[in-house]
């Protein structure tokens, strides 16, 4: 399997960073670029759909100092533009480190080990336990990762989506609106990859005011309204008025993890794939305070439709009739080591999963009894009630599903320059 050293990075780095030689741009950023590292390489997957960044010592900023992990993506950008022709819409890119306390826990998951909770200690042998012992005790030892998964949006291609912060980056593929990055293998497969593929254009409406008390507060997500989405809000139909400005619904404020949930109507419109008069009317509480998980009070709940919204933001642009419905990815994995057959097999999986143009079942693509302990980080700890419900979210919604048949997408292959 193709196999290479990443350039040295001194040029990139200037490119990345823009203020070589100053005082202040200073060593903090030099060590995030992991380009200058020796030890770094690149990887191409076995089918050629993605490709492994690998440097064991570079990527301390994502474990430990979620300070300033601009510089760091600039340079993963900045290689993928270096090795690679293809112009994608987004990368994607995956934190997959061995040494992590998740993957340590996986393994031992897989080993045999089993769930935490569902472990009799009893019937362990003295060599079982002796193990377990031992690798609880690397665990204990390891980091997590600082940063979780996020969405970087540095270019807009459509008008009437708001507008928010663009970061800036870079040029790259100009075809690129920016990056996911997810904190874990698992994050491509579940809803976080969804939720986080849906900030390139939500929540970042502006108006009407009612509205964006909602969105800013929640760092862009729906708040307490029905958009109902994977970035957030209440499931349309669920509030329930208990009295006295007090409210009960099936709510998530800032957005679901969990792969069960399509995007909204509004959120289809964002993305292009839905024209407006599909959008029905939003309720807004207005005033809210939050009591319970899904208890809160308002001094209101107003209504905001899709045409006061459109007279705020303007049109989105192109409208439905023009705007792409298919969208190109690129997956890049950030590690510590070389990737596996086995570790490769996964991200096919995912890929072949995500990208299916046809509605596909999660425990097709993923059997349970092949990877255990992925599962068990999808649907949470059995026995309590969230987990139940996590549960019952299986299977999961891949890509063509969660837009209800109306967007594509593809992990390209890639084309080394
Ligand atoms: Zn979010």
């Amino acid at each position: 399997m193709p196999f290479g050293r990443i350039a040295s990075g001194a040029l990139l780095y200037v490119a990345a960073c823009g203020c070589l030689g100053t005082v202040g741009c200073g060593a903090d950023i030099v060590d995030a670029c992991f380009l200058d590292s020796p030890e770094s390489s690149y990887q191409l997957a076995p089918g050629g759909r993605a490709v492994a960044f690998s440097d064991p010592a570079s990527y301390d900023h994502i474990v430990y100092r979620p300070d300033i992990p601009g510089p760091l993506f600039s340079c993963v950008l900045d290689e993928f533009t270096r090795l690679f022709k293809n112009q994608p819409d987004s990368l994607v890119i995956v934190f997959d480190f061995e040494g992590l306390g998740v993957t340590i826990e996986r393994a031992l998951q897989e080993a045999g080990f089993g769930r935490l909770a569902d472990i009799e200690f009893e019937e362990l042998t003295s060599e079982q336990l002796l193990a377990f012992a031992e690798a609880m005790k690397v665990i204990g030892r390891t980091p997590t990762p600082t940063v979780g998964s996020f969405t970087w949006t540095f270019r807009r291609f459509e008008a009437g989506v708001g507008q928010g912060l663009l970061q800036p980056f870079p040029a790259g593929p100009p075809t690129l609106r920016g990056f996911l990055f997810l904190a874990r293998r698992e994050h491509l497969v579940g809803g976080v990859f969804l939720h986080e593929f849906g900030h390139h254009w939500g929540a970042r409406l502006i108006a009407p005011p009612v509205f964006a008390a909602q969105t800013v507060p929640t760092l862009n997500h729906w708040g307490y309204s029905s958009v109902g989405g994977v970035l957030g809000g209440w499931r349309p139909g669920s509030l329930v008025s208990t009295g006295e400005g007090v409210y009960e619904a099936d709510v998530a404020p800032r957005g679901r993890a969990s792969g069960k949930w399509p995007y909204a109507p509004l959120e289809l419109y964002l993305m292009g794939l839905a024209g407006p008069e599909e959008v029905p009317p939003i309720e807004v509480a207005v005033g809210v305070k939050r009591l319970r998980s899904d208890i809160f009070s308002a001094s209101a709940i107003e209504t905001v439709t899709i045409e006061q919204i459109i007279e705020t933001n303007g049109p989105r642009l192109p409208a439905v009739e023009d705007s792409p419905k298919h969208f190109k990815l690129a997956l890049v994995v950030l590690t510590d080591h070389e990737l596996s057959d086995a570790d490769w097999n996964f991200y096919e999986r995912a890929m072949d999963f995500l990208a299916a143009p046809e509605e596909r079942l999660l425990d097709e693509a993923f059997p349970a009894e092949l990877y255990p302990a992925h599962f068990r980080a999808w649907t949470g700890s059995a026995g309590d009630e969230a987990a139940e419900n996590n549960a019952n979210d299986l299977p999961f919604l891949n890509f063509y599903t969660a837009t209800g048949g109306r967007g594509t997408m593809e992990f390209v292959t890639l084309v080394p320059k």
